[in-house]
């Protein structure tokens, strides 16, 4: 199976509730087909687990899939009787093809219902860290500083149906939308590093990791050099991501955190670049012996553009969480960098917190899987590397200092190159 890594545009333009006249149909059955209707039983339930019965006004929605025009998902039509809620079955096939379908779908499908149970109308609220304030966000006309997409997740999730069903005040902002860092990020130590810079000191392992990662891959996709810093020129007609396995001594459910310092030349200023994390299958990459490709891994990534906007997300999920305008923060050279603190990931750009939320969900049993890092570059884009790190937490602070960078367990065990699929 392939996907393309960076799917169309998210576009959830839903339409609005139509008031004017129309000629209906009332002879439209009632319900509608199955798949849909278990999130209509779901919706009825979370109303309930609130002390809410919507039963009757469910009796008057009837759910149908069609095709519908624009990039709309979904679509309300309130002058029917009942009313009639149309799902674009292309969109629900697409999502129905990536991690987090369920919640897509329920997110898609809820919102349909917020107008068509809840008699609620478009609202476009945003709390101070850029979150939505309502899943019933969206309109007509789609804001060029921000994107539709809602972080439906999680805690998330349950403030998102709290505030669905009236249960929360508009005037308090929740933990998970606070500008402040809310837990402690400190006690990291950098156990690995490459500043590609030909430092004299530098062990023959590090120089080794360096070389390795400016080898020009086979395929020609990309040109590579090291000349203070690395530099890769992306030729592909894709987004082009570089992944590396970090050793066996680091795994994906420890704490840990990644970082680097890059800028990156695009010809589209829409274009995304950014740094990503997680687990792959196959645990470790061996050089020769296995491959991996984005498909086998779950990858959280935070990518930014040269407009300033930072995008949080899962490289398996059909388009990314939630987009962010950070015009602050992010300048023309950028260190990224992702904490992970129990499997909640913890997103910096040059050293300012800018986000947080549950890491993505496949990969994450036991404590089986290796640590995986990576940068993505766009189509034809430069991308000038000045420095990467990984740190570990150090959770016993009487323990000896720690010797770091080259140890041969820190070692980067394989830089290997992966273009996306289309
Ligand atoms: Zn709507």
């Amino acid at each position: 199976m392939t996907y393309s890594y960076l799917p169309p545009k998210f576009l959830i333009l839903i339409a609005c509730v139509l008031f004017f006249a129309a000629c209906g149909n009332s002879n439209e059955p009632k319900g509608g087909p199955v798949e849909l209707q278990l999130y209509v039983d779901r919706f009825l339930q979370e109303a309930k687990s609130r002390g809410y019965n919507y039963a009757a006004e469910a009796e008057n929605v009837t759910m149908k899939f069609g095709t519908l025009s624009d990039g709309q998902a979904g679509y309300t039509d309130a002058t029917k009787s009942p009313v009639l809620i149309t799902i674009d079955k292309l969109y629900w096939d697409n999502i129905g093809k990536f991690d987090g379908a369920d919640l897509m779908k329920e997110f898609i499908v809820f919102h349909e219902l917020g107008h068509g149970i809840l008699n609620r109308s478009h609202e476009n609220p945003l709390f101070d860290n850029g979150d939505w304030k309502t899943m019933m966000r969206g309109g007509d006309v789609q804001s060029d500083e921000k994107e539709w997409n809602v972080n439906y997740r999680g805690e998330r999730r349950n403030y998102y149906l709290n505030e669905l069903f009236g249960l929360e005040d508009s005037k308090n902002t929740p933990p998970f939308a606070s500008l402040e860092l809310l837990n402690d990020t400190s006690g990291f130590e950098p156990k690995y590093r490459l500043k590609f810079d030909g430092v004299e000191g530098d062990s023959p392992a590090l120089q080794e990791d360096a070389n390795r990662l400016a080898q020009n891959d086979a395929m020609g996709y990309a040109e590579k050099w090291i000349d203070n810093g690395l530099h890769i020129k992306s030729n592909y007609k894709g987004v082009y991501n570089v992944l590396a396995s970090v050793g066996s001594n680091f795994r994906r459910n420890e704490d840990y955190a990644v970082e680097i310092t890059f800028e990156c030349a695009t010809e589209n200023n829409n274009d995304q670049f950014g740094l990503f994390t997680g687990s792959c299958v196959n645990d470790e990459l061996v050089p020769g012996k296995n491959i991996v490709t984005l498909e086998d891994c779950s990858l959280d990534f935070m990518h930014i553009n040269n407009n300033k906007k930072l995008y949080i997300g899962n490289k398996r999920w059909y388009s990314f969480y939630i987009q962010l305008n950070r015009k602050d923060d992010i300048k023309n050279k950028n260190t990224l960098k992702i904490i992970n603190i129990s499997n909640k990931l913890y997103y910096f750009i040059n050293g300012a917190y800018s986000y947080s939320t549950e890491i993505g969900n496949a990969h994450q049993k036991g404590d089986g899987f290796g640590l995986f890092f990576g940068f993505s570059i766009p189509s034809c884009a430069t991308i000038h590397v000045n420095d990467l790190l990984v740190y570990k937490r150090i959770n016993n602070s009487n323990s000896a200092p720690q010797q770091v960078y080259a140890q041969t367990d820190h070692r980067l065990i394989f830089a290997g190159s992966q273009v996306s699929d289309k």
